[in-house]
């Protein structure tokens, strides 16, 4: 397959066939984002998805996972991604999981029998980046979403039966807002209960004075202290039942793993600590996040 670079995917899908059906993100304007900032986006057209999987089909049996890049797949209509799933599973007869990263309002835009059609089709996952649960750090970040559209989104993702990867960004509200970006991000995540959740922390691959000319503002992310401190109030406030919880991405310092509610002790243990004593914490060095 020909790809178009830059191509990203979630770490989890590192052994998974990477399919691009769209190019770059409809959306495309998140001030904390430069994934895509080089693409305008388009639509794959059926004819080329369709002689894409003929040409992957000497694959066959090896392919049991794939991933629908690029932003979000999930703004293709229905009958396009019904399409496209049938074509897969004929073409790899292991195949098992199906996922993409999908924005709220577009899971949203379908029905709960659209996103069940989908599911039953083999889309059984999709990663999104909720990012906060506070409508102002959203609206300041022109996230294009808010509190009430991430619910909407992903409870119905839920009554689908379409398990949910969700991510929220350490430091998105800046000094200003920490605090009610991580107690509303956790009221978020708790009226979602996802199947996973992760936390990174907000990086400026192109300096933080790009970021600013960005947001038309001024921002102070939190020191890392302050980044642990608002970490430990966002999973104090989690209520959730059964969440694999990772913050484990190259641009976090601490690296926690563990399940939510029932790990939410030791997790909060471990960021105590490493608030109180940080030279016995294995804090990641700036050199090491590698941002
Ligand atoms: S919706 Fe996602 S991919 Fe698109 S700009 Fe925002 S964060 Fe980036």
């Amino acid at each position: 397959m020909e790809y178009e670079y830059p191509l990203f995917r979630p770490p989890s899908e590192a052994n998974s066939l990477i399919f691009q059906v769209t190019h770059g993100c409809s959306w495309n304007k998140c001030v904390f984002c430069e994934m895509y900032s080089t693409k305008s986006f388009k639509v794959k057209k059926p004819e080329t998805i369709k002689m894409e999987i003929e040409k992957m089909k000497s694959l066959g049996s090896k392919v049991n996972k794939v991933f629908f890049a690029d932003g979000d797949a999930l703004v293709l209509s229905t009958p396009k991604l019904l399409n496209i799933l049938t074509e897969l599973n004929a073409a790899f007869p292991n195949l098992r999981r199906i996922s993409a990263y999908a924005k709220p309002k577009d899971i949203a835009a379908k029905s709960v029998q659209e996103l069940t059609e989908l599911r039953q089709a083999g889309l059984n996952l999709l990663y999104t980046g909720l990012e906060s649960g506070d409508d102002m750090v959203l609206k300041l970040m022109n996230k294009g979403e808010t509190y009430q559209s991430s619910v909407e989104g992903m409870c119905k993702c839920k009554k689908a039966g379409i398990k949910s990867s969700v991510m929220i960004i350490n430091g998105l509200g800046g000094i200003q807002y920490s605090t009610q970006h991580a107690v509303n991000s956790a009221k978020l995540v708790n009226e979602i209960q996802p199947e996973y959740l992760s936390t990174l922390v907000l990086s400026f691959p192109f300096g933080i004075d790009h970021f600013k000319k960005r947001l038309h503002a001024d921002f102070t992310l939190p020191d890392t202290i302050g980044l642990l401190d608002e970490l430990g109030l966002f999973i104090a406030n989690t209520d959730l039942e059964s969440s694999i919880f990772r913050s484990d991405h190259a641009s976090n310092y601490l690296v926690l793993k563990g399940i939510l509610g029932k790990d939410k002790e030791m997790l909060l243990q471990k960021i105590s600590n490493a608030i109180q004593k940080p030279e016995e914490a294995s804090l990641r060095e700036e050199w090491e996040r590698g941002l």
